[in-house]
């Protein structure tokens, strides 16, 4: 039986896989501040042109540029693994897969959304990007590729993850970016927030904001998001091409293809390529993981909303718990966003796609069980998808039936042990969902572009 399955460098895709083409409906456009929708010029201030034709794009396939695809390679294909000792461990008859985006140099798959940002960034001449980091996996995945393409990197690192995560900040310095923990005072809306809360723990909300505003007005400088856009989305979508190819090799299809969603990027990365099939009436159960405590697809109203917390960015339809509400400090930090991918949440909206909510233990309980029969730690967040696929492995063991079972591995956990310490000695909780903060926040979401 094979453990591995590989493809060579040479089978990288050729092209990314635009999901708006095979939507039932348009996606809802981003709209302005008067509630009309914005036009490509409203983010030539912060995004290169290539990238906004990307985000509008309607084109079922955007070749991937030959610069791209070769420095991909240093990483990619990433391996598919059947889990034969997990599925014992369970008894199930189940197949279980997963995709390893851990492979990547930053240790997850954010890596392959900037490099492909970075490049685009440099071919229109711009050397400078900003961005927000939260758990520090996206400001480690932009520090490596601005390295590859000379160009500098400055990273706003949300303040209590600078203090927690010292080794991700360290990372970023040794690819040779600048980090610094925001809330600062280098910018107006870094300023705004002290002067309220001098003691802020920051949150990826404010760290936007004071990203987006220095790319804003500085001309040599442009701004790069993680997760969220429909390009990134677009750019992840080489996952689940691979994830495609590689399971046919060996004669198999998923019943359900399982991901951890904060943003939205390696769910869709994974399951958008596998949507194509069920849009063609294939069936094929895509489900977006989220934590229990952070429940954007599950609980929030879909509805228009910032990206950010100061309300600098265009309002995206979404799944969301309102710009200002701020999650309790579950490990996973890259789920603690408080909206999600418009592409994500429409589908989802209309039924296309399952989501189900993981309270924090049961996260950790399948992460380590996953540690000790397949060997790799796991990030908290792909914890997340490996709680769901065992569960469904586990109604297999009742049922005796035999599904396909493909969850998505989207990073190591090596820069999480504090968070495995604290699960082994009893200190982590299952949150109590924050009714009253929710019903808060989202006495705020903006009144333009509702009903
Ligand atoms: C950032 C991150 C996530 C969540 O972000 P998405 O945009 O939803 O993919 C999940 N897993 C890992 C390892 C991450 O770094």
């Amino acid at each position: 039986m094979r453990t591995k399955i590989l493809l060579k460098e040479a089978d990288l895709p050729t092209h990314w896989y635009n999901v708006v083409a095979d939507m039932p409906n348009l996606p809802a456009p981003p709209l302005g501040p008067d509630g009309k929708p914005v036009g490509p010029d409203a983010l030539q201030a912060i995004f290169p042109d290539a990238l906004i034709e990307q985000e509008m794009s309607r084109e079922r396939w955007i070749e991937i540029p030959e610069p791209v695809r070769e420095a991909l390679d240093m990483w990619r294909p990433s391996p598919l693994y059947r889990a034969h000792r997990l599925e014992q461990a369970l008894g199930t008859p189940a197949r279980i897969y997963y995709k390893n985006e851990s492979v990547s140099p930053a240790g997850s798959h954010k890596p392959n959304t900037a490099l492909a940002q970075a490049w685009y960034n440099r071919q229109q001449g711009i050397r400078r990007l900003t961005t927000e980091t939260g758990a520090g996996q996206w400001g480690s995945s932009l520090a490596l590729v601005g390295q590859m393409f000379g160009i500098e990197v400055r990273v706003y690192m949300v303040k209590v993850s600078y203090e927690q995560k010292p080794y991700r900040r360290s990372m970023m310095q040794t690819w040779g970016a600048e980090v610094f923990a925001s809330p600062t005072d280098m910018t107006e809306s870094g300023r705004k927030v002290l002067a309220e809360h001098p003691d802020s723990p920051g949150s990826l909300g404010i760290a936007i904001s004071e990203a987006v505003e220095e790319a804003a007005g500085r001309d040599d400088t442009n701004y790069a998001l993680g997760s969220v856009l429909n390009h990134v989305l677009l750019h992840q979508t080489v996952i689940g091409q691979e994830a495609k190819r590689q399971l046919a090799m060996v004669d198999d299809y998923p019943d359900e293809v399982h991901a951890p969603c904060g943003g939205g990027s390696n769910f869709g990365g994974i399951a958008f390529p596998f949507f194509a099939d069920k849009a063609a009436g294939k069936a094929v159960r895509l489900v977006a993981v989220e934590p229990a405590s952070c429940p954007t697809l599950t609980r929030g109203p879909y509805a228009y909303d910032f990206g950010d917390s100061i309300g600098l960015t265009p309002l995206m339809k979404m799944h969301t718990l309102g710009h200002d509400f701020v999650p309790p400090g579950i490990h996973a930090g890259g789920l603690r966003y408080h909206g999600d991918s418009p592409l994500v949440s429409q589908l989802h909206h209309e039924g296309l796609v399952d989501a189900i909510a993981v309270p924090q233990l049961e996260t950790f309980e399948a992460g380590v069980l996953f540690a000790r029969t397949e060997g790799i730690i796991p990030a908290p967040e792909s914890c997340h998808a490996i709680a769901s696929a065992i569960r469904s492995a586990r109604e297999c063991a009742e049922t005796g039936e035999a599904r396909t079972i493909l969850f998505n591995l989207s990073g190591h956990g090596h820069f999480d042990m504090a968070a495995y310490d604290r699960y082994f000695k009893g200190e982590l909780h299952d949150y109590q969902f924050p009714e009253e903060a929710l019903k808060e926040s989202l006495a705020h979401l903006p009144k333009v572009g509702q009903g």
